[in-house]
């Protein structure tokens, strides 16, 4: 009997697992309301940028590991090998995922314990960090993601990256990802990535995203 209950959840805690996950793959859920957000971010963005750019994702990349090596590989291990369409439809799933996991509407808005040291180590401040973030997310030219990253040594830095580009292929642990397409901010702010940036810092989790720093000596 014990035995039995150790299997079951070991299966259950496996298929929470989402390093585990193989195709089919399914959405994951929002962790909030499409409202929570707002006003800083509206409900109708989430319908489109959940429920229609991310799905968009979901399903593509489906369709296109089907028969292929990768239909029995996990997201990280495709992002990681995949080229063209499967890596960019693969890597978009992912992204989004941690971009999503990462808003609150209850966010703890500063970093705390030992990722406060690190952030405090490598920019200054925790204010010199936002400061650079803000800089790189407006001087991405066109679509593509500003990451926070832990680095092998364990060194912080900001990566730009166009398009869907994911910092997992250069052994790089991301920490924070801001989504700078424009169909993440352009029902509400229209061409005003500046005012969509500023608007997004009191809903960033600094705890979830502390969470994932692991601390070096
Ligand atoms: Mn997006």
């Amino acid at each position: 009997m014990i035995h039995l209950l150790f299997t079951f959840l070991t299966l259950f805690f496996m298929q929470q697992d989402p390093t585990k996950r193989t195709a089919p793959f399914e959405m994951q859920p929002l962790p909030y309301a499409k409202e929570a957000l707002a006003p800083a971010i509206s409900a109708e963005t989430l319908d489109y940028h959940y429920g229609k750019h991310y799905k968009a994702y979901v399903e593509k990349l489906n369709e296109l590991v089907r028969n292929t090596p990768f239909q029995t590989m996990n997201l990280e291990q495709i992002i990681c090998d995949a080229e063209g369409p499967i890596f960019n439809n693969a890597a978009q799933v992912w992204n989004h995922e941690f971009y999503f996991d990462t808003l609150s509407p209850e966010a703890h808005h500063e970093p705390s314990g030992d990722f406060r040291e690190a952030v405090d180590r490598w920019f200054g401040s925790f204010a010199l960090l936002k400061e650079a973030l803000t800089k790189a997310c407006l001087s991405l030219f066109g679509s593509g993601w500003v990451w926070l990253v832990e680095e092998e040594s364990g060194r912080l830095a900001i990566v730009s990256e166009p398009n869907a580009g994911n910092p997992l292929r250069y052994h790089m642990r991301p920490l924070l990802a801001i989504d700078v397409w424009e169909h993440a901010y352009y029902i509400d702010y229209r061409n005003r990535r500046a005012k969509a940036i500023e608007a997004i810092w009191p809903l960033i989790d600094w705890q979830a995203v502390g969470a994932r720093y692991v601390a070096h000596d």
